[in-house]
C-alpha cells in the first residue's frame, strides 16, 4: 500500500512539555539531570489530600459536566475567603486549568490580548482556537497584566483594522516574571475592559503561593465581576499537577450565564466531566482544613526564601533580574551578558543557551522567546528540594521558619 501522507496540522510540542520530554530522554540514556523548566512546586503532595484521593478511587460513575456539588460549593468557599462571593452554580471544574483556559478562549470566539511575557500556553490556545493572540507590554515591575493604556491602544487599533478583540488575559500573580501586580494597575485594567467591552480572564493560579503574606492580590472578579472569569487548580500550591483538576468561577449576571452554556457545551464534548476521585479529593482541598493551609504556608515560605537568594545570584553574575514576588520562577535577562556569553560559550541567544545548558550540563530551563519575551531572558524553576535535597530537613525548616 501507498504510504499515508495525510495534511496534519503542525502543532509543536509546548515548550514547557518538551523540556520535559528531552529531560526525561536524558535520564533514560543515564546522564544526571536538573529540571528546572517545568513548572511544578518543589514539595510532596500532602498524605491527607493523598488519603482523600485514595478514598475517591471507588468513584467509577461520570459525573456532571460542571463538576460534583461538594467541589463546587467548596470552590465557592474558597473565593468566598478571598472576598469574592461565589455562587457554586458558577463553578465549573475540567481536567487541569489548562483545557478550561482553551475552552474559555474557544467560547468567547475573537482574538484574545495576552500580556508580553505571559505564560506559553495562552498565544498557542488562542492559535489552535482559530483567533488571533495579541501581545501587550506590561507596565514596568509589573508582569501578567498588559498595561492599561497600551491595552487601549491596541484595541482600538485592531479594531479600526476590522479584527475583533473581546478578550484580556492577566495572570496574577505572574508566571513567568513571578511579580504581581499592583491593585491600582488592576483596577485601570478593569476600567479599560469596561469601555472596550472585553472579557477578563484572569488566570490565579499562583495567588496562594505570594511570598509576603501582607501583600494581597487584587483579582479583576473584585472590580468587574460581570466580566472576569477567574481560573485556579491544584497543580501549584498543592503541588497535584499530574492529578489535573482546575476550576473556573464564571462572571455574575447574564454573560456569565451565556458563557458557562458554552463552556459546559463545549466541555462535553471533549473531557465530559473531571476525574471523579480527583474531584473527590479536591474538594477536600478547596475547603481548606487546617493541615492543607499550613502545607501550602510552608510551600510558600520555602519559595520565599529559596527564590530571593537565586535571584541575587543572578545579579551577581550581572543578569537583570527582580527579586520574584511570588510562585517559583526566578526570570533573569541576560542581556548584559551577551558578549560574556558568547565569547566563553559561544552562544548567542537565550534560546542556545538552553540548548547547551540541556545537552552539556543537563539543566533544563526555558527562553524568553518561549514567553514572547524579552528573547534573551532565562525562566529558571526554583523548588527549595532541589537545593537542599529532600532529606536536608533541618535547612529545610530552618528556611521554613515562620515569618
Ligand atoms: N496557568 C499558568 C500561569 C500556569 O503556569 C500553568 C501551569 O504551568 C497553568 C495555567 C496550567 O496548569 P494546570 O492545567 O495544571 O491547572
Amino acid at each position: 500500500p501507498r504510504p499515508l501522507h495525510p495534511p496534519l496540522r503542525h502543532v509543536p510540542l509546548s515548550p514547557t512539555l518538551a523540556v520535559n520530554e528531552a529531560i526525561a530522554r536524558k535520564k533514560r540514556e543515564g546522564a544526571w539531570v536538573l529540571p528546572l523548566g517545568f513548572g511544578e512546586a518543589g514539595i510532596p503532595i500532602h498524605p491527607a489530600l493523598v488519603r482523600e484521593l485514595a478514598a475517591g478511587a471507588d468513584r467509577g460513575a461520570y459525573g456532571p459536566v460542571a463538576g460534583s456539588a461538594p467541589l463546587r460549593a467548596a470552590v465557592a468557599g474558597y473565593w468566598a475567603r478571598r472576598g469574592l462571593p461565589t455562587d457554586p452554580g458558577m463553578i465549573v471544574s475540567g481536567p487541569g486549568s489548562k483545557p478550561l483556559l482553551f475552552a474559555l478562549i474557544t467560547a468567547i470566539g475573537g482574538d484574545v490580548v495576552v500580556p508580553a511575557p505571559s505564560w506559553v500556553s495562552y498565544a498557542a490556545q488562542a492559535t489552535l482556537a482559530n483567533v488571533d493572540p495579541v501581545f501587550v507590554a506590561t507596565p514596568p515591575g509589573e508582569g501578567g497584566v498588559p498595561s492599561p493604556a497600551l491595552l487601549a491602544d491596541a484595541v482600538v487599533r485592531a479594531r479600526a483594522a476590522g479584527r475583533t478583540i473581546r478578550a484580556v488575559v492577566v495572570t496574577l500573580p505572574d508566571n513567568p516574571t513571578g511579580t504581581l501586580a499592583s491593585e491600582e494597575t488592576v483596577r485601570r485594567l478593569c476600567t479599560v475592559a469596561r469601555e472596550h467591552d472585553l472579557v477578563i480572564i484572569s488566570d490565579e493560579i499562583y495567588r496562594d503561593l505570594v511570598h509576603d503574606p501582607s501583600r494581597q492580590v487584587h483579582s479583576p472578579a473584585a472590580f468587574a465581576p460581570e466580566r472576569t472569569v477567574v481560573t485556579s487548580s491544584l497543580s501549584k500550591a498543592h503541588a497535584a499537577g499530574g492529578w489535573r483538576l482546575g476550576v473556573a468561577r464564571l462572571p455574575e449576571g447574564p454573560f456569565g450565564e451565556a458563557l458557562r452554556a458554552s463552556l459546559l457545551g463545549i466541555a462535553s464534548e471533549i473531557w465530559s466531566s473531571s476525574p471523579a476521585p480527583v474531584q473527590h479529593a479536591a474538594a477536600f482541598a478547596y475547603s481548606e482544613p487546617a493541615e492543607l493551609v499550613a502545607h501550602v504556608d510552608r510551600s510558600r515560605r520555602l519559595h520565599a526564601a529559596v527564590m530571593g537568594a537565586v535571584a541575587d545570584r543572578f545579579a551577581a553574575a550581572g543578569a537583570r533580574v527582580r527579586r520574584p514576588e511570588a510562585a517559583f520562577y526566578v526570570y533573569p535577562d541576560l542581556d548584559p551578558l551577551r558578549a560574556t556569553l558568547q565569547a566563553r560559550h559561544g552562544v548567542r541567544t537565550a534560546a542556545d543557551l538552553c540548548d547547551l545548558l540541556l545537552e552539556r550540563y543537563g539543566v533544563g530551563v526555558l527562553p524568553g522567546s518561549s514567553f514572547g519575551e524579552p528573547a534573551e531572558a532565562l525562566r529558571v524553576r526554583v523548588a527549595p528540594s532541589l537545593l537542599y535535597g529532600e532529606n536536608d530537613e533541618q535547612r529545610l525548616e530552618a528556611l521554613a521558619a515562620p515569618d
